[in-house]
């Protein structure tokens, strides 16, 4: 019998979901379908009942924090960072995974970048909260650089992660403070999103010596922000990569099985190549 998966959020519009799930199925052979589930806020807690009816589903805005309480039990990696994109039902029991996390870091090292030294981060929202904290936890000094409209969002996250970690170096500064001498910088506000895709986060001045930049976007495949760096001389990788990987380790879990970087990298390149042709045709 097929097994059955979901995404959970609300709107949902055009994901990926589906199409990266249905091939990394495809990889492992196993039989399952996976469906995109719109559900609004006010319906999760009642729509609950029949979604214990699936192998496991995956949750995206604005379920994250609030499926929390709806679940029986939280892995380490969903309790940090207090938000759910997995969720899992074993003997009856439902629980709560963060898959992001490890689709960054894998993005990142498959990419040949480190996650050390002095590291800085474009926005504070959900995804910035991700990055942050697992910088956070491998030692880099970290700067938070945002609008200065965000500069109340930024000095909440600053809060939360100097409880984590007392001894970190942690600064918040606007967007156009950004530090020279950065070695790892991330991209997670969403300017240079299609259909914005002449715009950048940061002046191109800021790239001097830089030597490293991921963009958490992932349409385009290469941002404004990815080609300048580029041209500066820094080691580059887009969005794609961690949303093939979060959607392989949310598998990983259901599933009981391991991927291999090889069908990971080139569906990494299938499914740029899909967004490619669902945009641009
Ligand atoms: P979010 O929670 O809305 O956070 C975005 C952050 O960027 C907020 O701090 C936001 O400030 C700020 N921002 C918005 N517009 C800005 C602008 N014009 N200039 C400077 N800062 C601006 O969104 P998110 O979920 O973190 O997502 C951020 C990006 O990461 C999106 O492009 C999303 O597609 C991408 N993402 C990718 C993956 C992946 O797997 N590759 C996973 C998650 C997210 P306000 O709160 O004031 O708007």
């Amino acid at each position: 019998m097929n097994k059955k998966f979901a995404l959970i959020g609300y709107p949902l519009g055009h994901t990926m979901s589906p199409f990266i799930h249905n091939r990394l199925f495809e990889l492992t052979g196993i039989s399952a379908e996976y469906e995109a589930i719109e559900i609004p806020p006010s319906q999760l807690s009642s729509q609950m009942p029949s979604l214990k009816s699936l192998d496991g589903f995956n949750v995206t805005i604005p379920h994250k924090c609030s499926i929390i309480p709806l679940l029986d039990e939280l892995d380490k990696t969903a309790s940090i960072y207090g938000s759910v994109n997995t969720v899992s039902f074993k003997k009856g029991i439902s629980r709560g995974y963060n898959t992001d996390s490890f689709g960054f870091l894998k993005a990142i090292s498959t990419a040949g970048i480190e996650l050390k030294g002095n590291v800085t981060i474009l926005g504070a929202g959900g995804a910035a909260r991700t990055f942050a904290f697992e910088s956070v936890l491998a030692g880099c000094n970290l700067t938070l650089c945002v609008r200065e409209q965000d500069l109340p969002q930024a000095q909440q996250l600053l809060k939360e992660l100097n409880n984590l970690s007392p001894e970190s170096s942690i600064n918040v500064k606007t967007l156009s403070q950004a530090p020279e001498n950065t070695d790892l910088l991330i991209n997670a506000t969403p300017v240079g999103m299609y259909p914005h895709t002449d715009a950048s986060p940061i002046l191109s001045d800021f790239l001097n010596g830089v030597k490293a930049v991921f963009d958490a976007i992932y349409n385009p495949a290469e941002t404004l922000l990815l080609q300048e760096a580029k041209k500066a001389g820094a080691t580059t990788v887009g969005g794609m990569a961690m949303l093939v990987w979060q959607a392989a380790r949310a598998q990983e879990i259901w599933n009981d099985i391991t991927f291999k970087e090889s069908d990971i990298s080139k569906l990494i390149e299938e499914a740029n190549a899909e967004l490619a042709r669902l945009f641009r045709s």
